[in-house]
């Protein structure tokens, strides 16, 4: 039984005020809340364990490295990974995707290859190739999205050729909801010899996850939107393909020998992992994971997908609103839009109510512009808001939409 009421009471800063009113969380696209078991994990780390990983014989070494590793079991086996060995630690999502256009671009790209991305995506997986095709001389090519928010698989299918050499991808769109038939596009482009990134920021902390049934290559996210610290991500590769890869960033784990002029990598997934890592965040990321896990992601699927819909049809009630995206199959994201309402002005309206969204171009200015608009208001839920919640906002959207008309 899902209950939304003891969910809160594990997350300490929902029982807060802003502006005198109870705290309305609604910004969980750009980061989630943390439960007190992920808060204390790191606080037993530090109180109990703290040493650096790998390098030390003694006790505390050998406890905060079980636990670091650990936690990359945890998360390789939360995404449906075979084993761990494919799991690299990375700062986040936009860390990951840079590796793999560094490591695996720079290597594997040149002049005439193509990398198929689609317009929708988030700036983090559109800058990177970006950099990668000035440096290679590949060249971008691009799955326009329709109307209705969803992805023309019909272009796709044309786009996606002998040229391709990878399709990078957003699972779950962190502007229209949209959850993308990422197993399609990898179909399409193995059967074109190429590989297959998803970009799963918006999907590993909303949905069920199986990187062997979505037939991917890389997979990437972000720990602080699925309940996890700040400063901690992950990239899941094909162990085969990471192992073909060149090191990202040079120096501290990712060696096994170092010569004056030359030297040789550590095996992955640690050839990945230069320098000291964010040890305390992976450990805190892992019992992120055995929380959601707990709850059943299925559970957190059906939560969210009912609240969505039921904010999606709440907030079409409000006169003349604009919602963008698909009306169906969307994750627990609202981006929307009121004439003659600035989304900055509705988010500080709302913000003296106590109720936190967002607003502007979502790191997706190109998307935004195919919009055709120049910023959207974004509420955004998750596993542990409700009914009264969405209908708080839905009040308050309704008031500022009465109160800007008034000067129109
Ligand atoms: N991709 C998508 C779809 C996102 O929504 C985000 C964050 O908003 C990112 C990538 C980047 O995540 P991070 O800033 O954690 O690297």
């Amino acid at each position: 039984m899902y209950d939304v009421a003891e969910i809160r009471r594990e997350f300490p800063i929902l029982g807060r005020e802003v502006n005198g009113k109870p705290l309305v969380y609604l910004d969980n696209a750009a980061t989630s809340q943390k439960p007190r078991r992920v808060i204390d994990a790191l606080t037993e780390h530090y109180e109990q364990h703290n040493a650096n990983i790998k390098r030390g014989v003694h006790r505390l070494a050998e406890e905060s490295t079980a636990a670091y590793e650990e936690a990359r079991e945890k998360v390789a086996r939360f995404i449906g990974a075979a084993d761990a060995t494919g799991l690299v630690f990375t700062r986040g999502t936009t860390e990951s995707i840079n590796l793999v256009a560094y490591a695996w671009g720079r290597k594997n790209l040149r002049e005439g290859d193509e990398i198929v991305l689609t317009e929708s995506e988030h700036h983090s997986n559109l800058v990177p190739w970006q950099i990668a095709t000035q440096a290679t001389g590949a060249r971008l090519r691009f799955i326009p999205v329709r109307d209705d928010g969803t992805l023309d698989l019909n272009e796709a299918e044309r786009l996606i050729g002998p040229k391709t050499k990878l399709v990078a991808c957003i699972h779950a769109s962190n502007v229209l909801a949209t959850v993308n038939t990422v197993g399609r596009l990898a179909e399409m482009a193995h059967e074109n010899g190429a590989l297959m990134l998803v970009d799963g920021a918006q999907s590993a902390p909303h949905l069920p996850v199986d990187v062997q049934e979505l037939g991917c290559d890389f997979f990437a996210a972000s720990g602080h939107k699925m309940l996890g610290p700040t400063g901690v991500g992950f990239l899941w590769g094909q162990p085969e393909i990471l192992e073909e890869m060149d090191p990202f960033l040079g120096g501290g784990e990712m060696i096994r020998e170092v010569h004056l002029y030359h030297s040789t990598w550590n095996d992955i997934p640690h050839k990945f992992e230069a320098g000291t890592m964010n040890v305390a965040q992976a450990i805190g990321l892992g019992a992120a994971v055995d929380y959601l896990e707990d709850l059943g992601m299925e559970s957190v699927r059906e939560h969210e997908q009912r609240l969505g819909e039921y904010a999606y049809r709440r907030l079409s009630e409000v006169e003349d609103v604009t919602i963008y995206g698909p009306e169906d199959g969307r994750t627990g994201i609202l981006s929307f839009n009121l004439p003659e309402v600035h989304p900055h002005d509705l988010s500080q309206l709302l913000d003296e109510e106590g109720i936190a969204i967002r607003s502007g171009h979502h790191c997706c200015q190109p998307l935004i512009r195919r919009l055709g608009v120049a910023a959207t208001s974004r509420a955004s839920f998750y596993l542990y808001n409700t009914e009264e919640e969405v209908d708080a906002f839905v009040a308050a959207v309704t008031r500022a939409r009465e109160f800007f008309g008034a000067f129109a």
